[in-house]
């Protein structure tokens, strides 16, 4: 058991986590979110009480899981639902694989040998005789820990696999070793019924969009001085026009791409500049790769910024930065959902958006902001939207809009218990292998 004191002389076993989350309340979201969204996730709330919920994934800090989670935990709790969050903390060798195994997922080719079949294997199997027996419902985030389920470590749960990833056409060797991994689990949950490998088609399948929290401190409302001095302080010169991206150094988020159109974009506007504002995840080794690649390609551009959470970049210079954007871009070429999107229309920044994964749910039929596929677009698209304030305030404000029907935790934990209240309840899908009362 991860939380059982280690007896006297023997090294506490770290691979499997606790995370502590901070309390949320559903009346706080009273005004804000939807009133019929507050009442339907209360009505569904009641199915679930007194359940005993465990989330898993790879990583307390960095990336979109970990920020939706320290948010849901919360309001499931508020409902008298036993939930908890716990990370698994294998090494470096483990995350090499599964970041492998990330990228194949999404398309990438990729040669995985039997030793990373079996690191990735024995890893889970580790952290998976720690999770104990006491769980009702276990949600297991992405591929990294999707293996805990092989060996049935918790019989009397429902296991639910919750893809956040794009996962439609992957790697056929890599997903015909996963496969089996997670076809095992009662549920699979992408954030679109298209994101799943076809095989995993059928009434296990679930499409539950992601959200973000507009009371986390990256989202709330911030008084205008205090968003300015805060970008301010990072160097960016307020008098001239900025355009960010917020998001991890991955070649799939295309930060390269990004500083191509801004070049491209700064000969229409001069004086342009550009942030790009990237954690470094625990999950991510690659992320040091890009980050010194991106480096390399601006160290002699003054108006191009890299900031990280290395060089004190947190929630509240996120939220700032989001404000003070003119434009966000999120040019990802492959992408799950990408939080960021939401997070900046939340704030009624208009975003320039690649044409991929969960991004246009976001943006919709450019309501929001501009889709596009190649850097030309993206430039033509931030000068589109930067010459054209009333065209920039008019997405901005539809944004805003989109993201509080249909994007903010409320929805999110709606359709999760939901799902729960399903399972537990013994709904209409046929019984999962994991199902066992
Ligand atoms: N993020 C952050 N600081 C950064 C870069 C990213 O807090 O420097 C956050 C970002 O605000 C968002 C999350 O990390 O909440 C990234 O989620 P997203 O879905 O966009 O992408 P992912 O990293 O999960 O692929």
């Amino acid at each position: 058991m991860a939380n059982a004191a280690p007896a006297a002389g023997v090294a506490r076993d770290t691979t499997l986590q606790p995370v502590a989350v901070a309390p949320r309340r559903w009346e706080d979201y009273r005004g804000i979110a939807p009133d019929d969204i507050l009442e339907d996730a209360a009505e569904q709330g009641r199915a679930v009480r007194g359940a005993r919920i465990l989330h898993v994934n790879a990583t307390a800090y960095g990336g979109g899981v970990a920020e939706l989670l320290a948010s849901e935990i919360g309001l499931l709790c508020d409902l008298g639902i036993q939930a908890e969050w716990r990370v698994i903390c294998p090494d470096a060798a483990f995350f090499k694989v599964t970041k492998q195994i990330h990228n194949a997922m999404q398309g990438t080719a990729a040669g995985l040998t039997n030793t990373d079949h079996a690191v990735y294997l024995e890893r889970n199997a580790h952290c998976a005789a720690m999770l104990g027996n006491e769980w009702d419902v276990v949600v297991v985030h992405d591929p990294q820990p999707a293996a805990l389920r092989v060996d049935d470590p918790a019989p009397n749960a429902h296991w639910i696999w919750r893809c956040h990833i794009d996962t439609s056409t992957p790697d056929l060797d890599v997903w015909a070793f996963l496969r089996p991994v997670v076809a095992a689990y009662d549920a699979y949950v992408f954030t679109l019924a298209a994101f799943a490998p076809a095989e995993l088609a059928g009434d296990r399948l679930a499409a539950i969009a992601p959200a973000i929290d507009p009371l986390s401190t990256k989202n709330r409302s911030l008084p205008r001085f205090l968003a300015r001095s805060t970008v301010a302080a990072t160097g960016i010169d307020l008098a001239r026009p900025l355009v960010v991206q917020v998001s991890r150094f991955d070649p799939w988020k295309d930060p390269l791409g990004v500083v191509e159109a801004w070049r491209l974009a700064r000969e229409q506007v001069p004086g342009l500049q550009l942030a790009l504002v990237g954690a470094m995840a625990d999950d991510d080794p690659e992320g040091w790769q890009v980050y010194e690649l991106a480096r390399e390609a601006t160290a002699s551009e003054p108006d191009c910024h890299l900031l990280t959470n290395q060089t004190g970049i947190g929630s509240l210079e996120v939220n700032a930065f989001q404000r003070e954007a003119d434009v966000a871009v999120q040019k990802s070429l492959r992408e799950g959902f990408g939080l960021t999107v939401s997070e900046a229309l939340w704030k009624e920044t208009p975003v320039v958006g690649g044409n991929a994964g969960g991004i246009p749910l976001q943006i919709g039929a450019n309501e929001a902001g501009l889709l596009v596929d190649t850097v030309e677009e993206c430039a033509a698209a931030i000068v589109a939207l930067l010459e054209d304030e009333v065209l920039a305030e008019q997405k901005g404000r539809a944004g805003r809009e989109r993201v509080r029907r249909e994007f903010l935790t409320p929805r999110l934990a709606r359709d999760d218990l939901a799902l729960y209240a399903r399972l537990l309840n013994g709904g209409d899908r046929p019984r999962g292998a994991g199902e066992r009362d």
